[in-house]
């Protein structure tokens, strides 16, 4: 199995992975969005709303924000010695206070942890006019996706497998795929049509262009083909900036690796008990 990057930095990854079967893949795919934690706003004790947003809806807002997640400073309260009661190991605690005429924003939320900060600073979170007041205090608390997508640390995570496309010599040069594909991938060179360098992996997978073939003329059996390899994945995945793209991806592997040695102890406990 091999990871090769097209493009990496702290926000987003472009990379192939090759020599895996589509259910690693999707385990991986599954494990980045829903089983690496991060922080997110889980209580807030509001002591003062007189804006226009109900309560519930200031709290959801809260809860959406990314917080920057620093994974060896804190532990999920599950884990925590403080057996989930809340402290400084698994718990950051954010004051805000503003009164209007104001956009109340992400910066306007003090973390008692400057490291556990929002990731960015100017999320709208309600706007006060003259005299309307908001004042509360917040606690973020470490969790994974697969429990709300507040904690998700991804935006966008998928992956398609590496398309292969195929042009026989029937091939006449007509240009009418050219002209059909809507990633503009196709050229038409010399005597045939050609995929252009560098255009592959932009191949949506759509076969507009195979159709496009047949309604040419051409006969029975379009002269392009598109395919797909099994066993290579192109994957995008984006952060929302809690954590860097490698270390989701890192800590994404370490539990599906986990999870398969946790099954392979279980099976073969189950199979040692069947031998007695
Ligand atoms: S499958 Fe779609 S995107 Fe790919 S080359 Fe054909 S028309 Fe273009
Ligand atoms: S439509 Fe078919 S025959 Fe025409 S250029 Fe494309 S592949 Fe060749
Ligand atoms: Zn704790």
């Amino acid at each position: 199995m091999e990871i090769e990057f097209a493009s990496l930095d702290d926000n987003l990854a472009r990379f192939t992975l090759s020599g895996a079967r589509p259910g690693f893949a999707n385990a991986f795919r599954r494990a980045m969005i829903g089983e690496v934690p991060t922080l997110a706003i889980e209580d807030v004790r509001i002591y003062d709303n007189t804006s226009a947003l109900f309560d519930e809806m200031l709290a959801h807002r809260l809860g959406l924000i990314p917080i920057k997640t620093d994974l060896s400073s804190y532990s999920t309260q599950e884990s925590c010695s403080c057996g989930g009661a809340g402290c400084p190991s698994c718990t950051v605690t954010y004051t805000l206070s503003v009164e209007g005429p104001k956009m109340v924003t992400s910066s306007d939320l003090i973390p008692q942890d400057p490291k556990a900060a929002p990731v960015y600073d100017n999320i709208p979170i309600v706007k006060l006019t003259k005299g309307q007041k908001l004042v509360i205090e917040a606690r973020a608390v470490l969790n994974r996706g697969k429990v709300h997508a507040k904690w998700q640390p991804t935006l966008v995570c998928g992956y398609k497998n590496q398309p292969i496309i195929t042009i026989s010599d029937t091939c006449d040069a007509c240009g009418m795929c050219v002209d059909e594909c809507p990633r503009t991938i196709l050229a038409v060179k010399g005597k045939k049509v050609a995929v252009i360098e560098g255009k592959l992996p932009d191949c949506s997978m759509c076969k507009l262009c195979e159709r496009a073939c047949l309604a040419s003329g051409i006969g029975e059996e379009p002269a392009i083909r598109i395919t797909a390899e099994p066993d290579r994945f192109i994957f995008v995945v984006e952060g929302d900036g809690s954590l860097p793209v490698k270390e989701i991806m890192v800590k994404a592997l370490s539990f599906v690796k986990e999870q398969a040695d946790e099954l392979e102890r279980q099976t073969s406990e189950i199979s040692g008990e069947e031998k007695k």
